[in-house]
């Protein structure tokens, strides 16, 4: 157990330093863990607060707190914002110079950092081991750890030789977390880290804040993709994933040309571009990345309002860990995506022509069935997908479309008994398009030349319309009563799942085609509501505020304040420090720095909203009121010294504040002067 005083400990820093009032999800027990020497495994979503895990009891323990971490284009935002709330951070990569490393290891020495940011590689390296051998170290920490896993996408090597740590420091606690591991890279994290005696600490999956949408496309992805950006997400920041490199430059130029900030982002571009496309993504407000899936790993922005596909994902997991860089605020966010036929077809042949082996191919196909299944799905989202990854939701969760405006079913056995058995009659040679137009009636040359206008499927189709059968044809797709044979351009052929279905055995209930319209029930304006409201004159003016104080430091935005600490603040509209201090995400430090620059804001925005005159006078006694100096306030408003004292004159005057209160005095010594005055005129 952790003793009484360490646990008052980490509350107090969790307040003091970073301004939150209560720890989530399982942090405090994972705290306490290290702060007493054990090791911890923690499986934390991503946004869950994976940080303050191995932040905290580095700042508890004696000595400095080393992570390591393969995302070294982030180390300097993480150390950035770790000094704007007073935490003596560093990091060291490959990106500093000579001296810059220098300086690091010079402060490590003399136990002037209470944490370290490490990239694995150099971890190791007989220089840093020394170094660390020769400091008190205060845990380790393993950020990224499925990074170990060989399995994994994100497989780095120099994980692998990371047990060398506890084999050297047998006596330092580590914590190895991550936010994507299921039971066997957790076990594989186990092994290979030597944790087998780590308390391991399971959040679950779920991000509530996210809001599932899978929309098929009719043809119009990218006008339906620009006005849910409008509707939705005006000035917000987001990513949009397409397939290929070409989708993502043709998509960028066409959202620029609509006036949106859009940046591409893929493989193809030279270093320098995607660099600066990155930063800008970080830094600037409101830039939408269009990228491949190139783009992301590693992205710690909090504020991404949306993630948009304009592609099928090939797997849950994929889809998952993508749409997962939306919203790690905990604000209101969006997963939004259109697929489409194309898309089925195009996926499922990529893997039929992989040359991995079977068992490869095996597990794939596997993996898009449940991509596919997922998208076909009549019941709630989330509960489907954490099924997927072992988790559990009691309740359909009320925010994905599936909650939102249940999808209608309809009994589609006989038109899917049409269509299968056009697709035989037609002799199992062609594509979704030309089976669409026999079953329509459509007749063309080609078609009569192949005698299709004669056989007995030809024109029984046109109760449904063109769009309707191309929608129940990929649902024929997706649950594997129709394959797509690449070698014979794209031509269905039925398989053994279709005969029931032919045969008449088995009913078929499939989601109803719904015409894309304009409407918009499942969604919702911004993330922050204000769009239209009073208040986001407001939101508008703090965040101008906030955009001048990183720019003049050069941190992205949220490194000063996240848009979630803004809101609040629109919300309750502190009138003091003591009252901005009680702000989710207000630390002593950052009260210090910013407090009055917000508080002024927020004053302004009041006086104008009152619609009164400007009044000189007022304005004095309400920066006073929140505590600023007369010399402070003469320089904020570029008044002289005089007119200040002359505005809180008439102030004492009026009765608005006291004598004591504008002149620091107490109320004995100005009673003493006022004698003195008097005896002498
Ligand atoms: P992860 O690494 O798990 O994705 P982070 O550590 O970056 O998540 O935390 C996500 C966000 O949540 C950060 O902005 C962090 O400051 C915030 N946060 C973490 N713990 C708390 C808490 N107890 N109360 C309020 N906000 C928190
Ligand atoms: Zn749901």
């Amino acid at each position: 157990m952790l003793p009484d005083k360490n646990a008052s400990t980490a509350q107090q820093l969790l307040h003091s330093v970073f301004g939150y009032n209560r720890f989530r999800l399982q942090q405090e027990e994972m705290i306490r863990q290290l702060v007493n020497g054990g090791d911890v495994l923690g499986l934390m979503p991503t946004g869950g607060g994976k940080s303050l895990c191995y932040q905290i009891p580095s700042l508890i323990r004696d000595g400095v707190g080393i992570v390591v971490s393969p995302l070294i284009a982030l180390m300097q935002d993480q150390v950035d914002a770790l000094r704007q709330v007073g935490v003596r951070a560093a990091f060291l990569n490959s990106t500093l110079t000579a001296e810059e490393v220098l300086a690091v290891e010079s402060a490590m020495r003399n136990s002037e950092l209470d944490l370290l940011y490490v990239a694995p590689e150099r971890l190791l390296m007989p220089r840093m081991i020394s170094l660390m051998a020769n400091a008190k170290l205060a845990l380790f920490a393993i950020d990224e750890a499925h990074c170990v896993s060989q399995w994994g996408h994100d497989f780095r090597p120099e994980y692998m030789q990371l047990s060398i740590l506890h084999e050297r420091f047998p006596d330092v606690p580590r914590i190895a977390l991550t936010a994507t591991a299921d039971a066997p890279t957790r076990r594989e994290i186990i092994q290979r880290l030597a944790l087998q005696g780590a308390k391991v600490f399971v959040s679950g999956f779920d991000r509530p804040n996210i809001r599932y949408r899978i929309m098929e496309n009719q043809g119009n992805a990218r006008e339906q993709l620009l006005r849910f950006i409008r509707n939705e997400h005006e000035n917000d920041a987001g990513i949009v994933y397409c397939l290929s490199r070409k989708r993502v430059d043709d998509t960028a130029v066409w959202l620029s040309g609509k006036g949106l900030k859009a940046l591409p982002y893929h493989a193809g571009l030279s270093t320098e571009q995607r660099q600066q496309h990155q930063a800008r993504f970080l830094r600037e407000e409101g830039v939408i990345i269009v990228a491949t899936i190139a783009f992301g790993m590693g992205i710690d922005k909090p504020d991404v309002r949306f993630v948009a596909h304009l592609n099928l994902p090939k797997s849950l997991e994929a889809y998952y860990q993508e749409t997962g860089r939306a919203g790690r605020d905990g604000l209101p966010a969006n997963a939004w995506m259109m697929y489409g036929l194309q898309d089925v077809i195009t996926l499922r042949q990529m893997q039929e022509n992989s040359d991995t082996d079977e068992a490869h191919k095996r597990i794939e196909r596997h993996k898009l069935d449940a991509m596919l299944g997922f998208c076909e799905l009549t019941t709630c989202r989330r509960q489907a997908l954490l099924r997927y990854f072992d988790d559990h939701l009691e309740h359909p969760c009320g925010n994905c479309d599936t909650c939102l405006q249940p999808p209608e079913t309809w009994d589609a056995t006989e038109a899917a008994q049409k269509a299968l058995s056009c697709v035989h009659r037609t002799g199992q040679r062609f594509g979704v398009n030309y089976v669409v137009d026999v079953l329509l009636g459509k007749t063309d040359e080609r078609m009569q030349r192949f005698g299709h206008d004669q056989i007995s499927t030809f024109g029984i189709g046109k109760a449904l319309e063109q769009n309707a059968w191309r929608h129940l044809f990929r649902q024929l797709i997706s649950h594997g009563l129709l394959r797509v044979d690449i070698e014979a351009h794209g031509s269905l052929q039925l398989t053994e799942a279709s005969r029931p279905v032919l045969r008449g055995e088995q009913r078929l209930y499939l989601r109803k085609f719904v015409k894309a319209s304009k409407s918009k029930s499942a969604s919702r304006k911004g993330s922050t509501g204000y769009s239209q409201s009073a208040d986001a004159r407001l939101w508008e003016a703090l965040r101008k505020r906030r955009a001048e104080l990183a720019a003049q430091q050069g941190v992205p935005a949220y490194v000063i304040f996240h848009d979630a600490t803004l809101m609040e603040m629109v919300e309750r509209q502190p009138k003091s420090l003591s009252q901005m201090a009680n702000i989710s995400g207000v630390g002593e430090r950052k009260l210090d720095a910013y407090g009055e620059d917000f508080l002024i804001v927020i004053t302004n925005y009041l006086n104008e909203s009152h619609d009164a005159p400007v009044d000189t006078a007022a304005e004095t006694l309400n920066l006073f009121r929140l505590g600023m100096e007369a010399n402070a306030i003469a320089s904020q408003r570029d008044l002289s010294l005089a007119t200040i004292y002359a505005h809180l004159a008439k102030a004492i005057q009026n009765g608005d504040v006291s004598l004591p209160e504008v002149t620091g005095l107490d109320e004995g010594v100005i009673n003493m002067l006022r004698n003195a005055i008097e005896q002498h005129e």
